[in-house]
C-alpha cells in the first residue's frame, strides 16, 4: 500500500492519523494518507516563516523566476508520473490529464515566472498646489506565509495556479489539497526539492476541512493570506475563520453557468462546444454549463444533437486512451448527483438521456460512474435549475428573444462563467457585456489565457487571479514617497 505523507520544512512526515485515498473508477483503496494535526500545521507555518528569513527571502527576482522554470522542467520530465497519479486519484481520463491538467501545471509556473520578471509598478511625479515636488513609487513585497486550499476536480492545475504566483511574489506556502486527491500535491513537493526550492517554502498538510488541517490553517494567526478554490459554502466558513485575524482572501467558488445558443450559430461547432462544456471531466469543472438556453427555432434539433453526443461518449477505464468520460470523484458525490436526478423527476423534468448509473459487468460497477444526463421541461425556479450539481448534467430550455435569454441566464446567485453561441459578432459582444459573470466566452468554452483576470461575481467568488491580478493579490504593495 502506498503511503502519502505530509511535507513540512523539506521532509516527508507521517501524520497523527491516516485516511484512505480511493480510486473512483473501481472503489479500491490506493493509498493511506497521513493526516496533519494542529501542531503539524503549526510546524508547516513556522517553516514557511523561517524560509522567508532565509535564502528564499534574499533571492533576486531573476533567480526566483529561474527556479520556478526549473519546477516546470521537473513536472515535464516526470510528466507520466504526474499523469498517472492524477488519473488514479480523480478517475479522469488519461487523455484529459495529459492534455490539460499536467501541461497546465507546468505552464502555471512558466507564466508567473516570466510575469514577475517583466511586471513593473506605477510611479508618479507629484506636485502639490503649494509647489512641493515629490516622487511616488510602489514596491512589491511578499505577503508572508500563504495558505492554499484546493478542491479535487483539477487538483494539480488549480493548486499550481495559486502556488506559482505566490512563490513568484516571494511568499512561502502551506498547501492543503483536497482529501480526495492528495497525490499530485505531494509529488510536487519532490519536484520543488529537485528544482532547488529551499526547505520550508512549499509545505503540504493533508486532511479535511472542519476540525482538521483546513480549519487549522485558516485559523492560524501566522498565515498572512488564504487563497481558496471550492464550494461557495466552504468559502463562507473560511471567510468567517479568516475574519478573526483579518486575513486577505481570494476565493474561486461554485457556479451554475449558462450557455446561450442563438439560431444563427454554427450548428456543428456549437454542439461540439456544448458537449465539452457540459460533460468535460464528467461535468466536474466549475466552468461547466448546467443551464443551456436555446433559441426556439432550433430547440428540437439542438436537443436531439446533444442527446446523440451524450450517448456516444465513451464511459471507460480512466487509463484507457479511448475513454472520454470517467467516474465522479467519490461515492458521496455520486449520491449527491443521483439525488438531483431524483429531484429533477420530482420537479417534473422530461428526461432526454441518462438519469442513472451505467452497468459495466466488471470492477467499474464498484466505481462512481453516472450517465451523461440531459433534462428539459423544468421551470426556471426549480432547484435543479438553481443549484450547482457539479456533475455531467444540464437542463435545456427554449427562449424567443435575446432579452429573454439574457434575463434567464442572469437569474442566478452565482456568476462565474457563461458562453454565447452566435454567428452575429455584434450580438456576441452585446450579450457578453450583459452577462453577470467573471468570464464570458463567445463561440468557445474553457479557452484560457493565463494573463487574463479570472474569478466570479456573487456566490462564485471574491477577487480576481490570473496575470497581474494574481501578482497583486500575492503581494503587499508599498508606496514610497520621496520629497524632491
Ligand atoms: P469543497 O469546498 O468541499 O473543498 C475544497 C477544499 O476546502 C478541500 O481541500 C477541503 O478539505 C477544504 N475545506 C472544506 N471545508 C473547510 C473548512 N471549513 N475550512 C478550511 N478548508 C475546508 O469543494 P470540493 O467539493 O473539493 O470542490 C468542488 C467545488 O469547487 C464546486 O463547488 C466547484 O464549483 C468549485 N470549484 C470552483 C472553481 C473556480 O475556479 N471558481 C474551480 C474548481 C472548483
Amino acid at each position: 500500500m502506498k503511503q502519502i505523507q505530509n511535507y513540512i520544512d523539506g521532509s516527508f512526515v507521517p501524520g497523527s492519523r491516516e485516511f484512505a485515498d480511493v480510486n473512483p473508477a473501481d472503489g479500491n483503496v490506493i493509498a493511506q494518507v497521513a493526516e496533519a494535526d494542529a501542531s503539524q500545521v503549526d510546524q508547516a507555518v513556522q517553516a514557511g516563516r523561517h524560509a522567508l528569513d532565509g535564502e528564499w527571502g534574499r533571492l533576486a527576482i531573476r533567480d526566483r523566476a529561474a527556479r520556478l522554470h526549473k519546477v516546470a522542467d521537473v513536472i515535464e520530465k516526470r510528466f507520466d508520473c504526474f499523469v498517472q497519479a492524477e488519473v488514479a486519484d480523480t478517475g479522469k481520463p488519461v487523455s484529459l490529464a495529459s492534455k490539460l491538467d499536467v501541461p497546465r501545471a507546468a505552464a502555471n509556473f512558466r507564466v508567473f515566472a516570466d510575469l514577475i520578471r517583466i511586471s513593473g509598478l506605477e510611479s508618479f511625479q507629484t506636485q502639490t498646489p503649494d509647489g512641493v515636488n515629490a516622487l511616488n513609487y510602489a514596491i512589491r513585497k511578499p505577503l508572508g506565509v500563504v495558505g492554499v486550499i484546493t478542491p479535487w476536480n483539477l487538483p494539480l492545475l488549480l493548486l499550481t495556479w495559486k502556488v506559482a504566483p505566490a512563490l513568484a511574489c516571494g511568499n512561502a506556502v502551506v498547501v492543503k489539497p483536497s482529501e480526495e486527491t492528495p497525490a499530485t500535491a505531494t509529488l510536487l513537493a519532490e519536484a520543488m526539492h529537485e528544482a532547488g526550492i529551499p526547505s520550508g517554502v512549499y509545505n503540504v498538510v493533508h486532511g479535511f476541512g472542519h476540525d482538521s488541517a483546513g480549519e487549522f490553517l485558516t485559523q492560524h494567526p501566522g498565515v498572512n493570506a488564504i487563497t481558496f478554490t471550492g464550494e461557495s459554502r466552504t468559502g463562507a466558513a473560511i471567510m468567517k475563520a479568516a475574519a478573526a485575524t483579518v486575513k486577505p482572501v481570494s476565493f474561486e467558488l461554485g457556479g451554475k453557468n449558462a450557455a446561450i445558443v442563438f439560431a444563427d450559430c454554427n450548428f456543428e461547432e456549437t454542439v461540439n462546444g456544448l458537449s465539452e462544456a457540459i460533460f468535460l471531466n464528467t461535468g466536474q469543472v466549475c466552468l461547466c454549463a448546467e443551464r443551456v438556453y436555446v433559441e426556439q427555432k432550433i430547440f428540437d434539433r439542438l436537443l436531439d444533437a446533444l442527446k446523440k453526443k451524450a450517448e456516444t461518449l465513451n464511459l471507460g477505464w480512466p487509463g484507457d486512451a479511448a475513454t472520454d468520460f470517467g467516474p465522479l470523484i467519490s461515492a458521496q458525490h455520486r449520491e449527491k448527483v443521483l439525488s438531483y436526478f431524483q429531484l429533477a423527476k420530482e420537479e417534473g423534468a422530461t428526461l432526454i438521456t441518462g438519469g442513472g448509473t451505467p452497468k459495466f459487468g466488471d470492477a467499474r460497477d464498484h466505481g462512481f460512474y453516472v450517465q451523461p444526463t440531459i433534462y428539459t421541461g423544468l421551470s426556471e425556479s426549480a432547484r435543479c435549475v438553481k443549484e450547482e450539481i457539479f456533475g455531467p448534467v444540464c437542463h435545456v430550455a427554449a427562449f424567443d428573444s435575446e432579452e429573454e435569454a439574457v434575463a434567464m441566464a442572469n437569474d442566478t446567485k452565482y456568476g462565474l462563467a457563461a458562453s454565447v453561441w452566435t454567428s452575429d459578432l455584434k450580438r456576441g459582444h452585446r450579450v457578453a457585456r450583459q452577462m453577470n459573470t467573471g468570464i464570458t466566452w463567445v463561440n468557445c468554452w474553457f479557452l484560457r489565457d493565463l494573463r487574463t483576470p479570472f474569478g466570479g461575481v456573487g456566490l462564485s467568488g471574491i477577487g480576481r487571479e490570473g496575470g497581474i491580478h494574481s501578482l497583486n493579490f500575492y503581494s503587499e504593495l508599498n508606496n514610497i514617497c520621496i520629497r524632491l
